[in-house]
Order: C-alpha cells, then structure tokens, then sequence
C-alpha cells in the first residue's frame, strides 16, 4: 500500500491524516497516511527515513516549510515563487517539493466562503511559510491591496520586496503590527501565534465593515484571532476549509485525480 505522512512540530493537532483517508475512501485509491513529530534539526533525517522506509510523498507543516526548499531536488514553479514547500513527492530521480497553501486559501475564500478578493484590501498577519505560499494566489486574484505585516517587521519587508512587482504599482507594502493603518475587507492570520493561544497585536480597526477574517489555524474552539475579529464585527472563518484545499491538491499531485472537497469539510465540521 502506498504510503504518505505529514512532518510537523508540534503534529498533535493535525488532521491531515483524516482528510486524505476520506479522500482515498471517495476516490477508491488504497493508501496509508500518518502524521509525523519530528525534533526541531532532525527534519531532514525524518523524510529519509520515510523515504527508505518505501514513503511515497508527505505534507510539511510549522515549523518545516523553509527548510523543506532546501532539501529537494526540484521544485514547483509556485513553490519556487513562495520560498516554501508543503508537498513532497518522492520520484525515483529525487524529491519534489511543491506549495498548495497559496490555491488551498484562495479556493476556500473565493469559492466556499463566496468571497472575491478582486479589488479588495487584504490584510495579511505573518511573513513565515505559510504568509509566503499565499502571496502569488492572492496578488493573482487582483487585490486593490495587499499589506503584509509581522512580529519581525524586516521578514515582512522583504516578503513584500519580493513579491511588489507581481502586484499592481503600490498594491504590495509592509510594515511592524502596531503601525497598521487603514481598515481590510479580508484579514487573514498567516502567524503560529494561535497554536500558542497568542493574539497578533493588531489594531481592532483593522476590520473594515462586513470584513471576513480567517486564522489558517482550526480547532474546537476558536482561536484568540477569531474571537477578537468576531467581536469586532468580522465573519470568522478558520483554516479548516483552507487545510482541506490544499490537502486536495497535494492529493491530486501525488494520485492523479482531484477529490470533491465539500462532503470531507461537511464531516470535519461535524465532527467539530
Ligand atoms: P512559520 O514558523 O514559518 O512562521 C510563523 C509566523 O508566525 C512568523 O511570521 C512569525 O513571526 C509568526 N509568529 C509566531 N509566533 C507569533 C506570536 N506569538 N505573535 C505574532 N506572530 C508570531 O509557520 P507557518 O507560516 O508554516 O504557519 C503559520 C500558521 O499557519 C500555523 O498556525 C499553521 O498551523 C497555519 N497553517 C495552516 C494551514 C491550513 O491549511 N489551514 C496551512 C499552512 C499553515 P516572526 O517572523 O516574528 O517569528
């Protein structure tokens, strides 16, 4: 049977290994999937072991995304643009690393929150891999503007260097939390802070009216973000929608077929 797995620290809460079950029971393919701690400077010597233990492709979560780039053979054109991979393949002349963040985001906003982004402000929260494997599906779906802002203000301000000249003239810009200015249509919470129960020290006034606000972290309950967001008049909507996209489209990479998502985020919400 063929074998899959998603590396993580910490890798308690994840439920990719339940998304791709129901994914193979849908789709009549028979495979294996499970979830992975991994020490902090042993990721490389994880995936190959479970390489050589016959691992046919893995998922990479916090904290691994930036040093999953340097360890495979080729990556991705979207990989290559975020600096970040979430999805390995194991090819018999390498690993591949690819990033399904970006589109898992974009199509869970735009098609199952029923959100366009096009002409919208969009506030972004964190700089890490996750923040950088979004930035291209996002400035694809044409945003009025796209500002990017983190704990470590210089880590924004080169994300934001980076991707400008995808952007409109003036669309992509950076800067420290407190000195966020303006208010967004969509605010999304790209940091860990909520795996540590912490809040990013934004302004409220960042949710402009009828805002939507979505932490990529999910859970039972919602995150300190999505409560502050709520209570500040915000939709909020966590990641799982987001984790079950991108989930599809690593499925589809390494299966060649793409599974129907909304029964597997039906059940997960139930299950919630
Ligand atoms: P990284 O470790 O690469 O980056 C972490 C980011 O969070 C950095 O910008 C960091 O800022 C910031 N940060 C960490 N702690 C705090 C804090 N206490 N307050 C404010 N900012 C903080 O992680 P990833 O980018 O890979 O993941 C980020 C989150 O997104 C995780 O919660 C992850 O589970 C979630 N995620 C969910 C997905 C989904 O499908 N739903 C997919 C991908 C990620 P600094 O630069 O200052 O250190």
């Amino acid at each position: 049977m063929d074998r899959y797995c998603v590396f993580g620290n910490p890798i308690a809460h994840s439920k990719s290994p339940e998304i791709h079950a129901a994914f193979a029971a849908q789709t009549g393919h028979k495979l294996e999937y499970e979830k992975r701690l991994v020490p902090l400077n042993r990721f490389d010597a994880a995936v190959h072991a479970f390489i050589g233990e016959g691992g046919k492709g893995a998922n990479v979560t916090v904290p691994f995304k930036l040093e999953a780039v340097e360890l495979v053979q080729a990556l991705t054109m979207r990989a290559r643009m975020a600096g970040a991979v979430n999805t390995l393949q194991f090819t018999p002349l390498g690993i591949v690393g690819d990033n399904t963040d970006g589109v898992g985001l974009v199509t869970d906003i735009v098609n199952n929150a029923g959100v366009s982004i096009k002409g919208k402000r969009v506030l972004l929260l964190g700089a890490g891999g996750a923040a950088r494997g979004v930035m291209l599906p996002l400035l694809e779906q044409l945003p009025a503007r796209l500002l990017i802002t983190n704990r470590t203000v210089s880590t924004a301000e080169l994300l934001a260097q980076h991707f400008a000249p995808l952007g409109g003239k003036g669309v992509v810009s950076a800067c420290g939390f407190e000195e966020v200015e303006g208010a967004f249509d969509i605010v999304i919470n790209a940091t860990s802070a909520s795996l540590g129960a912490e809040l990013p020290a934004v302004p409220s006034s960042v949710f402009a009216a009828g805002a939507l606000a979505l932490d990529m972290m999910y859970g039972k309950e919602p995150t300190p973000f999505l409560r502050f967001a709520a209570s500040h008049g915000a939709t909020p909507r966590d990641g799982l929608g987001m984790l079950v996209e991108q989930a599809a489209e690593a499925f589809a990479l390494w299966r060649e077929v793409r599974p129907d998502t909304r029964e597997v985020l039906e059940q997960l919400r139930a299950q919630q």
